[in-house]
């Protein structure tokens, strides 16, 4: 008999009940208890929820405080040292890794100063994972049993789950070695790290749970042979155990294609695979299954918020029915469901036209379930005719097509998307009007978001204050802002964006062809979760969007304001992209609106304009081939095609983080200055690879994540690290990223602190 799975659900809650809690008890309002509480709550209604939709394969293990990389870590014990010696609870052990923890020493508790580690993009999604961190001294032991604990947690309510563990290799693979052991190869530890899997996966079976579901995700990507041969290694010593549940190995968001030989022939009773992603592997993947596996076969999207084709999916599954019998196919989601939104019940504004083409989460429990029945022979007859009108509908929906939009992107030539002159001849222009000092200051654009802030764009949206009452309050916010840049002493300042709910969501709101939610929260990272906009149709501007705070911010100051905007990647990537049009046409209708954008700041009188570009690097495609170096021409175009309609004189600024970017790529966007996060990469050859860089640069020096406050000697030791390779004259003085997430307090200590050390280099130099 097919059966249904899905491979992890969204932990935040249906409100951000874990987000509340966290933040909650991070800020001393609620105590542990009842922290894990509402853990033990949202575990218990997900459970029930997928159990109720009919679900047959449940995961378990697929909550988490932070992050579920994060988890493993403190389970494994790969903590580094500076986090052990605090006696701090594995707890809030977890959370300092994850966000770093300053304390002052109290009567009972130590002062505490660690920053947080490494947080990295997961795959090519919005969610970023805290990157495991090896030592040479790192000694792998389990601390505590927490899949064990939520496996009964769910037994005990009558629920039995399959529970998730991310595999031994891409645990290692996706982490690093600390900087005290920088050759050390973390994969080289796998041997070390196998018999502690062993050991929760027995516990997990004499706990009573029959099947895991392991992810390796990494085997969709380009795996060194070290790394096919540890695949092979690990899932040989796991057939080897006796007393193990049975295992589906899973993976997603790509084809697995090019390791097919690697898995073949693995001692697992089923494989996972993201057919709506890489629906061409079929084949292949079909043929490499052994005679007893099952195939787990990924149909309802994982990652996007499309009402899934039943009709289309159905035909797919029956192929695979076909092929290996009913008994060795599943219906699952194509990846955890944790990049979705919880329900869409809760959209209450969302035109209904519109939203009957969307399915959150919740959603696609009961369509892996519906599908399921369908090709079991089950009657679900009125599902399937009501989503057939619903997905022909879509089709034919006016909502969709702007026929000038595509006229316009038809028109994208190659002058659009090229500077006046290059980068030598525009920059001794700007130089001219800007006249700035070596190592300029500058941050990435906002301030803290505030509680006011919110509170005053709620009154706002609900309307118990008037527009004008709204600006009033907005251009105050930009003034404060402002004048503790002068006050400081920053060179270029920024006016703090808080008119901004997000930085594509604000921009979205304001372009046709979006549509928004009032609910569809996502997990980003840690307790920071993004909304993102969704593209419906084509899209165009219909008006300026940023000009008028930008324009108010510069005529209070005689000091340059940049203007600032989201890019076209970023808007498409943030954003539920359509599914009906590819991402090049998406983001070339983006760079159009932009453009215009761009070119009416300029207009306004605004001289420097920062596009942006934060997710740049999570686009390009996981693979080497065709489809990457497509990516690599398109994205540059289209930020260029948004930042080429200036004068030589106007300075274009971009900004990147959360990856490890690649400066070829970053060089074809031809900026005149980016700024790229950088604090916590601790790493003399990234440096190196940005020498030569032919634009300008300032390369990120403290990390924005965390409230920790760097003194005035860290940055300078920082700042001499990096002119060991990096030449001044191009040296730009910066935060990671933008501050909207920070407090005040601890805001303008460390950016008094970063120009002050600024300051003291230019007195060297
Ligand atoms: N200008 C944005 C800000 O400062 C950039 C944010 C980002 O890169 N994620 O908030
Ligand atoms: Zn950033």
């Amino acid at each position: 008999m097919v059966q249904s799975a899905v491979l992890g659900f969204p932990r935040i809650g249906p409100n951000r009940e874990l987000k509340k809690a966290t933040e909650g008890y991070w800020n001393g309002k609620i105590t542990v208890d009842e922290l894990f509480k509402v853990g033990k709550d949202l575990r218990s209604q997900n459970w029930k929820l997928q159990k109720e939709a009919g679900v047959d394969i449940i995961p378990s293990n697929d909550f988490s405080f932070y992050d579920q990389v994060l988890d493993l870590s403190l389970l494994f014990n790969v903590i580094p040292d500076r986090y052990t010696k605090y006696d701090l609870s594995p707890i809030d052990t977890l959370f300092a890794m994850g966000r770093g923890l300053q304390r002052k020493a109290t009567e009972t508790e130590k002062a505490v100063d660690v920053t947080a580690l490494e947080m990295v993009k997961w795959f090519d999604s919005n969610y970023h994972y805290v990157r495991p961190t090896f030592s040479k001294t790192t000694q792998f032991k389990l601390n505590g049993q927490k899949p064990v604990d939520e496996y009964l947690e769910a037994k005990e309510l009558g629920i039995q789950t399959r529970p998730v563990l991310l595999g031994p290799v891409s645990y290692l693979f996706l982490g690093k070695a600390d900087k005290d052991s920088l050759d050390l190869e973390p994969l080289s530890l796998l041997e070390q790290l196998l018999p502690i899997y062993a050991e929760v996966l027995s516990k997990l079976a004499a706990a009573g749970a029959t099947e895991v579901q392991i992810d390796e995700p990494v085997l969709v990507l380009d795996l060194p042979a070290t790394a096919q041969a540890a695949i092979k290694k690990a899932y040989t010593y796991f057939g080897k155990q006796s007393n193990l549940p049975k295992i589906t190995l899973a993976t997603y968001f790509g084809t697995v294609v090019p390791n097919l030989d690697v898995i073949k022939g693995l001692p697992v009773s089923a494989l996972h695979v993201d057919f709506v992603r890489a629906p061409q592997q079929f084949d292949d993947v079909v043929a490499a299954i052994g005679d007893k596996q099952t195939l787990s076969v990924g149909i309802v999207d994982g990652r996007n918020i499309w009402k899934n084709d039943f009709k289309k999916s159905s035909a797919f599954v029956n192929k695979a029915i076909e092929k290996l019998g009913a008994d060795r196919v599943v219906v699952a989601t194509s990846s955890s469901l944790l990049h979705t939104p919880v329900d869409l019940t809760n959209e209450t504004k969302l035109d209904a036209e519109i939203k009957g083409f969307f399915s959150f989460a919740t959603q696609k429990l009961d369509e892996v379930v519906v599908i399921t029945k369908n090709v079991s022979g089950q009657n679900v007859a009125a599902a399937l005719e009501a989503n057939a009108k619903s997905v022909e509908s879509r089709g034919k929906s006016k909502l969709i097509h702007d026929s000038s939009v595509k006229a316009r992107v038809a028109s994208i030539d190659q002058k659009m998307s090229t500077r006046a002159s290059p980068f030598e001849q525009r920059l001794p222009e700007q130089k001219k009007i800007f006249n700035l000092p070596l190592f300029p200051t500058t941050t990435i654009g906002s301030f803290p978001q505030t509680k006011d802030i919110r509170i005053n764009r709620n009154k706002f949206n609900k309307g118990t204050i008037t527009a004008e009452e709204y600006e009033k309050f907005i251009n105050s916010e930009i003034e404060t802002v402002i004048r503790f840049q002068e006050e400081i002493g920053l060179d270029v300042l920024v006016h703090g964006e808080p008119e901004r709910n997000d930085m594509v969501q604000y921009f979205g709101e304001q372009i046709n062809g979006y549509a928004f939610t009032v609910n569809g929260w996502v997990q980003s990272y840690g307790s920071r979760y993004v909304r993102p906009p969704i593209i419906v149709g084509d899209l165009s501007r219909p008006k300026a969007m940023s000009v008028k705070e930008s324009v108010y911010a510069q005529s209070i100051t005689s000091k340059p304001v940049k203007g600032m905007l989201t890019g076209p990647i970023t808007c498409l990537r943030w954003s539920f992209p359509r599914d009906d049009v590819d991402q090049r046409t998406q983001a070339m209708q983006l760079a159009l609106a932009l453009r215009d954008e761009v070119n009416d700041l300029e207009a306004a009188g605004i001289k420097v304009i920062q596009v942006d570009e934060p997710a740049l690097r999570e686009g390009l495609p996981l693979r080497e081939g065709a489809e990457r170096s497509a990516y690599y021409s398109w994205a540059a175009e289209a930020f260029r095609v948004a930042t080429s309609g200036v004068a030589n004189k106007t300075q274009i600024h971009s900004h990147f983080c959360y990856s490890d970017l690649d400066p070829n790529h970053i060089k074809a966007l031809d900026a005149d200055v980016v700024s790229i996060e950088f604090s916590k990469k601790d790493d003399a050859n990234y440096i190196a690879e940005f020498k030569n860089y032919p634009n300008h640069i300032g390369l990120g020096l403290f990390d924005i994540h965390s409230p920790r406050v760097p003194s005035k000697d860290e940055f300078i030791t920082k700042i001499s690290a990096i002119l060991k390779t990096y030449p001044a004259e191009k040296f730009w003085v910066n935060p990671d990223c933008g501050l909207k997430t920070r407090g005040w307090e601890e805001t303008r200590l460390s950016l008094t602190h970063m120009v002050e050390a600024a300051q003291y280099f230019r007195e060297q130099y």
